[in-house]
């Protein structure tokens, strides 16, 4: 099942307060998808697919902001349009999850 995600406003400069060393590093650490890592955006041909950064989204259906790996070009606040991102993206929360450095159970 793909996910329908829209980028969240302003967040370009937040940094984890969870312990991990970056976003992406939190979705590494609280995903469970072992898909090669890459833009999750369906159909992406950006050059720096490879190279995504933990970019915080909205799900469909949910309000609470996720991390999912996208491009710089996917991960951008002000694209406001929903686009679809394949089943391997995984969303985490943006929160403290039980397997960040700050949980108390890492
Ligand atoms: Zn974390
Ligand atoms: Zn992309």
């Amino acid at each position: 099942m793909a996910y329908w995600v829209r980028n969240v406003p302003d967040t370009t400069e937040e940094k984890p307060d969870c312990g991990c060393e970056s976003w992406l590093d939190h979705w590494k650490r609280n995903s469970r998808s072992i898909t090669t890592l890459e833009c999750m955006a369906i159909g992406c041909r950006e050059n720096d697919r490879a190279y995504p950064k933990g970019a915080h989204v909205f799900v469909r259906g949910d309000i609470r902001p996720h991390i999912v790996p996208l491009c710089a070009a996917h991960n951008h606040p002000e694209n406001t349009e929903e686009f679809e991102v394949s089943a391997a993206a995984s969303p985490v929360l943006a929160q403290i999850l039980p397997r960040c450095p700050k949980s108390g159970r890492a």
